[in-house]
């Protein structure tokens, strides 16, 4: 790969030829530096003090000026951490820009018992290091800045850096950058904050599933009444809302409402073994509905109950149920639209009148999905930097969780690709205890974003025509 990157000439590729030694030999400083950020307790949850996300994004100002970026800003949005921006102009004028985003703010550990070593004194494990927020989402953080580094501050890209300091709770950025496009102008963005479906799969995450929510309320009583004395012709609330619950899906599992988006997934997916180690299902349980794993996971609809409301059998009483409600999460195939699968849902459950009791329904919060344009000249270049990266053929795969930012960012530039990959793998914990990245998957995607700088500077044209 490397012979042949000289050999087809460019300043970029030659530049690019060396780039695993001049990684490899980056490796220890961007492991130390990586320590150092996650083991700031950078939580931007209410109840948690605001000061080490602050003291995160000092470090990380000092970090991209170390590492050659003289122009570095902040954007201050109410209610939101600060987002820290920085440029690095084109080398010449016909090359492109690149934006780099990620974020410096992590999930709140949960119950340190669970922890096998304390979340925030980073822990070096076999092959890897252990730490709340490592791989979601410092080590990709470490990626952006170990590039720059292999470059010499002089990467032959210009460069624009998003670093977000409140991801995970949610802010007033997510729906930003359509106001102010300019700040976010690029040709291409790597969104790093993903990773490989398995370690040492390259992966190029190309869809993400949109998401709602929904209540759904049975009243049949104004109280509730003895189950001896008015039990069976009066109205059981909880039973008429499980009846309503058991309607949205069908005997197999798969969801059984009309008007929600299913096809067939053609990227990469899980083996039913990985799924079941991964979710904790143990041998013996079933998975539910037919299918792909990837249909029923990313291209087809899932509807969970998150949420019920019914007396708890600690303070069960003999009487007929008067009022019960549940609160229902709905996945959507990537290009769906969010509310009209909403509505979809709510008109099923409004049509059921389960023993003729109408339900009350109130939907929710909708959040689209994502799916990439995957032939454009970044994504070649990516998946030539990912394969030479890793060693091997990237795939295509999606996520079941959302990053609400993607689809601001896609409406601010709409010509930009949009890559999302990065150094986590489906086994790093993160949201959990024990959240670990792994060396050879930061290695890999330190690598893979170097070489992608240098493979898209090269066959980059301005104008888009390639
Ligand atoms: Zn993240």
């Amino acid at each position: 790969m490397n012979q042949e990157a000289h050999g087809r000439g460019g300043r970029a590729r030659k530049g690019a030829a060396g780039l695993e030694t001049t990684v490899d030999a980056l490796m220890d400083g961007v492991c130390a530096d990586l320590k150092r950020l996650a083991a700031i307790p950078s939580i931007a949850f209410p109840g948690f003090s605001p000061e080490p996300v602050l003291q995160a994004r000092d470090l990380l100002v000092a970090l991209l000026r170390d590492a050659g970026v003289a122009d570095i800003g902040e954007l201050n949005l109410p209610g939101t951490a600060p987002v820290i921006t920085a440029t690095i102009p084109p080398p010449t004028p016909d090359a492109p820009t690149v934006l780099l985003y990620g974020h410096y703010d992590v999930q709140p550990p949960g119950d340190e018992r669970h922890w096998t070593s304390p979340p925030f004194e980073p822990t070096d494990i076999e092959g890897g290091i252990r730490a709340r927020g490592i791989a979601d989402d410092k080590a990709n953080l470490m990626v952006h800045i170990g590039t720059l580094r292999a470059y010499g501050g002089r990467p032959p890209v210009g460069i624009n850096i998003i670093f977000e300091g409140q991801e995970e709770y949610g802010s007033a950025f997510d729906h930003y950058p359509p106001t102010d496009p300019g700040l976010f102008a690029c040709d291409a963005m790597v969104i790093a904050d993903t990773g490989n479906i398995r370690p040492g799969t390259p992966t190029l995450t190309t869809a993400l599933r949109g998401a709602a929510e929904l209540l759904v309320e049975a009243r049949t009583l104004p109280a509730a009444v003895h189950s001896g004395q008015y039990g069976g012709p009066a109205p059981d609330a909880l039973l008429v809302l499980l009846k309503a619950l058991g309607t949205l899906h069908d005997v197999h599992g798969d969801v059984a409402v009309e008007g929600l988006r299913r096809e067939p997934w053609t990227g990469a997916t899980l083996t039913d073994d990985e799924f079941r180690e991964l979710a904790g299902v143990p041998h013996g349980t079933p998975l539910i509905g037919t299918g792909s794993l990837g249909e029923r996971l990313w291209s087809g609809p899932a509807i969970t109950v998150i949420g019920l409301d019914a007396p708890p059998v600690a303070d069960a009483a003999s009487a007929v149920v008067p009022y019960a409600r549940a609160k229902l999460n709905l996945r959507v195939h990537p290009r769906q639209d969010p509310k009209e699968a909403l509505a979809a849902l709510a008109g099923h459950l409004r049509r059921l009148r389960p023993f003729g009791i109408p339900l009350t329904v109130t939907p929710g919060e909708a959040g689209p999905g994502y799916e990439a344009a995957t032939t454009g000249p970044a994504y070649r270049a990516a998946r030539t930097a990912l394969r030479r990266a890793w060693g091997a053929d990237p795939v295509h795969s999606a996520s079941g969780g959302s990053i609400p930012l993607v689809n601001g960012l896609a409406a601010a530039v709409p010509d930009a690709e949009i890559l999302l990959f990065g150094a986590e793998d489906n086994r790093c914990n993160l949201h959990g205890p024990d959240e670990r990245v792994l060396l050879s998957e930061l290695r890999g995607a330190l690598l893979a974003e170097a070489a992608f700088l240098a493979e898209y500077a090269a066959a980059y044209r301005p104008g888009g025509a390639v």
